[in-house]
């Protein structure tokens, strides 16, 4: 094989590697904001538990003052009613009386309901405070464990730039331009293996004098598809699979 043919080989190689290590640089903050939307989820969790159960004792609280209010109004009639002047006023206070017994009884009863339904969101409030404590501990590992990945990432990109700095000196100007302006065309991939006759990359049959041609190796092939640059590595030699037939010319 030309040696150009290899140089390019290798410049695909870590071309294709640095642009892994672009997209993880670039995937970093993408990721890192799915993180922070996952905590702020369980954050406004959080303070509506709490909102809703603030929102519970406040209304035990004022049943609290009405059924104070209804007692003390029973109380005051039952006073009232040692003093009655007469038949009328007694049974006018035995009347108040029960309005307000009854008034205490019902308001007494809708204060347990609350009592119950502080318990259930006191138990919302903890299970909730308990995600976002999980939450934090997770986000905060797995934030850590990308900003690792994007300092090895950057990393490697630095030292990939520089190995295809060397690699691409080594390669005539012409022949690096047409494969960085068939890369930039195709996805980042400018040379392309041929495979059984296909060209790997774009999957169409090279034509027999074309393919003769790629496998000796000796000149510059683009397929006619996909304009990549072709080559061509003999299969290995095994026992029970024949060396891959020359197609006729
Ligand atoms: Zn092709």
């Amino acid at each position: 094989m030309l040696p150009a043919l290899d140089a390019l080989i290798a410049l695909q190689d870590l071309d294709t590697r640095a642009e892994a290590a672009r997209r993880r640089l670039a995937d970093a903050p993408v990721k890192v904001a799915a993180l922070d939307a996952t905590l702020a989820g369980a954050t406004q969790a959080l303070d509506k538990a709490k909102a809703a159960l603030a929102e519970s004792q406040a209304a035990r609280r004022e049943l609290e003052r009405e059924a104070s209010a209804a007692e003390q109004k029973v109380s005051k009639y039952k006073d009232q009613l040692m003093q009655a002047k007469d038949n009328k006023q007694f049974h006018a206070l035995q009347h108040e009386i029960a309005t307000f017994s009854a008034e205490q009884q019902r308001v007494e009863e809708l204060e347990i309901g609350r009592m119950l339904e502080i318990d259930e969101r006191a138990a919302v409030v903890k299970a909730a405070e308990a995600t976002l404590a999980a939450e934090k501990t997770r986000v905060a590992a797995e934030k850590r464990a990308l900003e690792a990945d994007a300092a090895t990432a950057s990393a490697e990109l630095a030292t990939l730039l520089a190995g295809r700095g060397e690699v691409a000196k080594t390669i005539d100007a012409r022949l690096l331009s047409t494969y960085e302006t068939v890369a930039k065309q195709r996805k980042g991939t400018g040379i392309a293996r041929v495979v059984d006759g296909l060209c790997e990359a774009c999957r169409v049959r090279l034509r027999p004098h074309l393919y003769n041609q790629v496998r000796a190796g000796d000149q510059v092939i683009q397929c006619e598809s996909c304009v990549r640059i072709l080559y061509w590595i003999a299969p290995p030699k095994t026992d029970d699979a024949p060396a891959e037939p020359t197609p006729a010319s």
